[in-house]
């Protein structure tokens, strides 16, 4: 048996609706700039003809589940929420085509994709790396995950309020790039897994929270979330 020379970390999972076994993260990939309204916000229209997707990840370590109260970060005077819809794989696949692409859904989620704007900004800006602005202790948020096996979402209510108030109101056959071609890509870059999250991006409305500010959000047909965000540390 394989000795450590300390605890390693634990395996960390989600709920999942309806059964007692957890479902295990292995990866989270982020989906950047998926719906135009929001990627005009950002000063960043996309052009689907001429462009393809991009992702970025963050770390499994990252997750909170749906719920928890979170210290407001370090480093950040812009802490920014993102409401998503979240694949859950459920079986590998590389290389996979559009066609077979609903073949690795094991079901969905409501995520939210924590964001230090201001750091992301200065990162893009200058060509630099997002990972501080974007890989934040406790910055994954997710929902319970919902088992629909081989279901492609293709639409949806996709809405958040910050403190009952309405910030993000949209619908998922907004996204871009959608749930059969957002798989597809990825899996030319990554042999994905069974434990793999894949945020889809957010729409627009995206904004600032404060300590004390109560998130909600939900994915019609899928699940809610909440979030309280606390004292920083
Ligand atoms: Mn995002």
């Amino acid at each position: 048996m394989t000795q450590y020379l300390f605890v390693p970390p634990a395996v960390l999972s989600l709920p999942i609706r309806g059964r007692a076994e957890r479902f295990p993260i292995h990866r989270i990939f982020c989906v950047g700039r998926n719906y135009h309204a929001h990627a005009v916000e950002m000063g960043r229209p996309v052009d689907k003809s001429m462009e393809q997707p991009f992702y970025f990840t963050k770390s499994p370590q990252t997750l909170v589940e749906s719920g928890a109260t979170v210290a407001y970060p370090p480093r950040t005077s812009n802490y920014h929420y993102e409401m998503e819809l979240v694949i859950a794989v459920g079986r590998p696949g590389f290389r996979v085509s559009e066609a077979n692409a609903h073949a690795l859904v094991y079901g969905y989620a409501a995520g939210l994709d924590m964001t230090r704007r201001d750091l992301q900004l200065v990162a893009r800006d200058k060509g630099r790396p997002w990972d501080t602005g974007k890989d934040i202790e406790q910055g994954s948020v997710c929902s319970e995950i919902v088992p629909m096996p081989g279901v492609v979402i293709e639409r949806g209510a996709i809405a958040l309020e910050v403190n009952a108030q309405t910030k993000q109101s949209s619908n998922v056959d907004k996204l871009i790039w959608n749930i059969r071609e957002l798989i597809a890509d990825l899996s030319t870059y990554y042999h994905l897994q069974p434990g793999d999250l894949i945020y889809t991006g957010t729409p627009e409305g995206v904004g600032a929270v404060l300590p004390g500010d109560q998130i909600t959000g939900r994915v019609e047909g899928v699940a809610e979330i909440a979030l309280c965000v606390g004292a920083p540390e």
